[in-house]
């Protein structure tokens, strides 16, 4: 932040997509030494709670437990936190708007792109891959209704971010590497949706030859 010219001391708010060691990792130091709020899904926050060793040295104190449509507030610029269970049961996912020379470009980021949830058992496994197509398909329709352009995941391999990254420099005139327009961020939701269900089929094949025998 420093080698941006930002002052870690001016963090008004901490937005935690979900506890994975990944995203999380930095929140409890961040929230000892410069007091954000601290925002993050009710379960979530349980999830730290419940297994103190996991996140020994990365668990921030209960704070903000996100609601959904919740609006974090600065000046004249808002995130919208949606909830959208599925990568863990309290991902968030956000919908806000940037400035790109001057432009607003409306953005759809994603808090939890992978089946990583227990997915190799019927039970929970077809649960729980419902539980994440329901909210690719709720969180693509609010992608669709702020007008999302962009499309940001929170693993650069989800979204290109390296390769878009590259291109920034070379754009000229030309549109922001990240600005796909809005079918593509669409299609984002629908690849994510098709890629559940096909696991999903054959957790339900699974049970009916477990049935059978
Ligand atoms: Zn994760």
């Amino acid at each position: 932040m420093r080698k941006l010219g930002l002052d870690p001391k001016n963090i008004k708010y901490l937005l935690v997509s979900h506890a994975h060691g990944d995203h999380i990792g930095g929140a409890e130091m961040l929230q000892t030494r410069y007091r954000p709020r601290v925002v993050m899904g009710g379960p979530d926050w349980d999830l730290v709670e419940k297994y103190p060793n996991r996140y020994k040295t990365m668990a921030p104190k209960r704070d903000i437990v996100a609601a959904d449509g919740m609006k974090v507030t600065l000046g004249d610029a808002a995130v919208t936190i949606w909830l959208t269970p599925g990568h863990t049961p309290g991902t968030l996912s956000y919908t806000f708007t940037v400035l790109d020379r001057g432009k607003p470009l409306n953005v759809a980021y994603s808090g939890g792109t992978a089946f990583n949830f227990v997915n190799n058992t019927p039970d929970p496994g077809i649960r729980n891959f419902q539980t994440y197509i329901e909210s690719q398909q709720r969180f693509a329709a609010r992608a669709a209704a702020t007008g999302a352009t962009v499309l940001l995941s929170n693993h650069s391999e989800f979204d290109n971010a390296v390769d878009k990254n590259r291109v920034l420099a070379g754009r000229g005139d030309g549109p922001h590497p990240y600005e796909l327009g809005a079918d593509p961020v669409q299609r984002y939701f629908k690849v994510m949706q098709s890629c559940a269900r096909a696991a999903q089929l054959r957790l339900e094949q699974q049970r009916v030859e477990t049935a059978k025998h």
